[in-house]
């Protein structure tokens, strides 16, 4: 472990101390605090105004009870969650997550990392998350469409176009996005589209939104590649998960000659040495709504997994499923397997250990922080064209986020090379993303 220069160090203290048994929340605090030792020596100003500080306490935290009625006429309960983290950029941003393991540690590690994501997107959006311990697995059409009602009718009064704009993120999708966005504009009896991105292409959305966080890992792992004189032509990937960020990162993965040659689910995973069929996958997933091993079933080629889908052998590999699925365990069999760039589409996918072992073995790793910030900034070029009234095409907007992910992937190896870690994509993000939050901060007075 990195030893932290002084004074991060206390501010470290302070946080394991006032958010206790919140490990992920920790986890992701010290992955940042671990890069920022020569920033804080460089620049006293930030601890004199005790920015740091201030970044690791959310401006405003907000639980609440989500009472809805299931398809048997019981009330259920869950407990909804919005973390608005900090917004001297701009309003909150960041989305909502829908799975049984959400509280509060999770919400705010995500929080906390969508600041310094939002920020190295170069868009006015500040960081913020949210979500519900709900499982929306196996609920019918109808339960989902009545929790969200539920949800939104508490969250309404928080958020707003200038003030706070979720998204989705795991377990709320489109369908979601459409409920809670229907809920709002009957409560407030407005037509706000800003309020929430993701919307729907008829009635708000942005074309490439659905795919950009995985069309934007590819497109920030292809510029790894170019900087080495390659490309995905003929390369064998990895890709963990198979919701939204994994099923377009294999979208764009194969239209740039890749085989991708595994992915998964929460129940396993699936090999398919002649390349994911991605219709079947969004067949098996989307429309049929079933498990991983349903495509099994249905495709010849394909054989169940055992044991860890990282023992795959793979030139690259994008987890994009959870936190914490890539551990120093699978880090080292990925080197063995001649693995060279581990490009995460998911929030801290990567364990400490597992990113400390690729550094060693010299795997180019690039943090979800910069390569997985490709679904906001489409997100923010959502909320663009609803205050113009405007639609772009589908080629326009790719472009704009082809040119996003370029922009983040240079700034991030300009800074490093700036900070003495040439190469170093994780210090770089969280260096860029916190100095420019950071100078704001100090702009905007003790606030
Ligand atoms: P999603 O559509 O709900 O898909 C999540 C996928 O991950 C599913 O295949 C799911 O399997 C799998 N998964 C979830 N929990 C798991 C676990 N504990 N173990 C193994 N697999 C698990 O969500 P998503 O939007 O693709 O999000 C995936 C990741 O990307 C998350 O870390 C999210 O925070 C991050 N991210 C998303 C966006 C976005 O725009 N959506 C943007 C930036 C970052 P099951 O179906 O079996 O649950």
């Amino acid at each position: 472990m990195v030893t932290l220069h002084e004074s991060l160090g206390t501010i470290y203290d302070e946080v394991l101390h006032r958010n206790p048994g919140e490990t992920e929340f920790h986890q992701a605090v010290r992955e940042v605090l671990d890069s920022l030792g020569p920033v804080v020596t460089k620049h006293p100003a930030y601890t004199d105004a005790a920015v740091i500080r201030r970044l690791c306490e959310p401006e405003r935290q907000i639980i609440f009870r989500v009472p809805w009625v299931d398809d048997q006429n019981n009330v259920q309960i869950n407990r909804g969650f919005r973390v608005e983290f900090n917004s001297a950029l701009g309003p909150f941003k960041g989305g909502l997550r829908f799975h049984p393991s959400v509280y509060l540690g999770i919400v705010k590690f995500l929080g906390f990392e969508q600041i310094f994501k939002n920020s190295l997107t170069g868009m006015p959006i500040g960081g913020g998350k949210g979500g519900s311990d709900f499982d929306p697995k196996g609920r019918s059409e109808g339960e989902i469409m009545r929790f969200c009602q539920a949800f939104m009718t508490e969250l309404y009064r928080h958020i707003g176009e200038y003030t706070d704009v979720p998204a989705g993120d795991i377990g709320v999708g489109g369908r979601e996005i459409g409920y809670l966005f229907g809920q709002y504009k009957r409560i407030t009896n407005r037509y706000e589209s800003g309020v929430l991105t993701g919307k729907g292409i008829t009635w708000g959305g942005s074309l490439v939104r659905t795919e950009a966080t995985g069309y934007g890992t590819v497109f920030f792992a292809q510029e790894i590649l170019r900087s080495r004189g390659e490309s995905f032509d003929g390369k064998r990937v990895v890709v963990s998960g198979s919701g939204n960020v994994a099923t377009y990162a294999i979208e764009k993965l194969q239209q740039l000659g890749a085989i991708v040659v595994a992915c998964s689910d929460s129940s396993g995973f699936v090999v398919d040495e002649q390349g994911i069929d991605l219709e079947l996958l969004k067949e098996v997933k989307e429309v049929q709504r079933g498990r991983i091993c349903d495509y099994v079933d249905q495709r010849e080629s394909a054989e169940l997994g055992q044991g860890s889908i990282w023992s795959v052998p793979c030139d690259i590999a994008l987890p994009c499923a959870t936190q914490n699925e890539l551990d120093d365990k699978d880090a080292a069999v990925l080197a063995q397997n001649g693995c060279t760039i581990v490009a995460e589409g998911a929030n801290m996918p990567c364990t400490p250990d597992a990113v400390r072992l690729f550094s060693e073995a010299g795997i180019t790793f690039a943090p979800g922080k910069a390569a997985n910030a490709g679904g906001v900034a489409t997100s923010a070029l959502e909320m663009q064209q609803n205050a113009s009234r405007d639609r772009w095409s589908f080629e326009y907007t790719e472009e704009r986020l082809a040119e996003t992910m370029r922009g983040i992937h240079d700034r991030c190896l300009e800074t490093a090379d700036e900070y003495d870690t040439p190469g170093n994509y994780a210090a770089g993000a969280n260096i860029a993303g916190f100095t420019q939050v950071a100078d704001a901060m100090l702009a905007l007075g003790v606030i």
